[in-house]
């Protein structure tokens, strides 16, 4: 859907809503899945719950990838922080594409007490 893809190579995150029904259509699509009516793309949430996360330790594609479910929609994104579990709450920092036309999605722990405990983790690091 290249309007899902322009919104996302300016920052924005949108997703497909039915007019018709208001159903949510993930992966976006210009009509409903439900009802076959148009569809209109809307700022969506952007906090959700890691599912699941894993670390690679692939040459250019090292860092932490999970799937993040965002009030329904399934997304992987890289996700920062050394403190990680599932369930954990994070928010979308970013998103995007790159200059070889994959999407990316970032996150990071959403509240304040995520964010602090991973920069008291990091402090704790450069002490030893
Ligand atoms: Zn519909």
């Amino acid at each position: 859907m290249k309007d899902f893809i322009d919104n996302l190579a300016n920052g924005e995150f949108k997703i497909a809503f039915c007019n018709s029904c208001s159903k949510k259509i993930w992966p976006p699509s210009y009509f409903c899945s439900n009802c076959f009516a148009k569809t209109e793309l809307k700022k969506f949430e952007t906090v959700g719950t890691v599912l699941e996360f894993t670390t690679s330790h692939i040459n250019n594609s090292r860092g932490t990838f999970g799937i993040v479910d965002l009030a329904g929609i399934r997304i992987v994104g890289a996700i920062c922080g050394d403190i990680l579990y599932e369930g954990i709450e994070v928010r979308m920092t970013s998103c995007g594409i790159n200059s070889d036309g994959s999407v990316y999605y970032d996150f990071e722990p959403s509240t304040n007490r995520e964010r602090e405990r991973e920069r008291e983790r990091i402090r704790a690091k450069r002490l030893h």
